[in-house]
């Protein structure tokens, strides 16, 4: 009888583990981020551009008021809403959303 309840335990524990990973990745595949550049004081610096792991940002075509190509989403279906590109511009001139989609 001990050695069966010994058994059991793991397996309902790896069950609950099982489940709730499952759970939060459901969760987290509804969120997806997306960022706004305040365009008018982006120095066009690049640094943004590097720290994006999923490779979201690029420099635009057009320039701003100062002359200075702008960063943009080129890619907007790969950001994730990590950050990294608002925490390393050196001007603090992007906003991070996170958007909860439907499905
Ligand atoms: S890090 Fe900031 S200033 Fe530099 S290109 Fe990106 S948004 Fe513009
Ligand atoms: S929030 Fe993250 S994934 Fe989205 S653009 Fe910035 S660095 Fe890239």
């Amino acid at each position: 009888m001990g050695s069966q309840k010994s058994k059991d335990m793991p397996t309902c524990e790896s069950e609950y583990r099982r489940s709730h990973i499952e759970t939060s990745f459901l969760y987290m595949a509804k969120i997806r981020g997306a960022i706004v550049v305040d365009v008018e004081k982006c120095k066009g610096c690049e640094v943004c551009i590097v720290s994006c792991p999923t490779k979201v940002i690029a420099l635009a075509d057009e320039v701003n008021g100062k002359g200075y190509r702008y960063a943009y989403m080129h890619n907007p279906e790969a950001c994730t809403g990590c950050a990294s590109c608002a925490m390393v511009c050196p001007d603090s001139v992007i906003t991070v959303y996170k958007v909860k989609m439907d499905n």
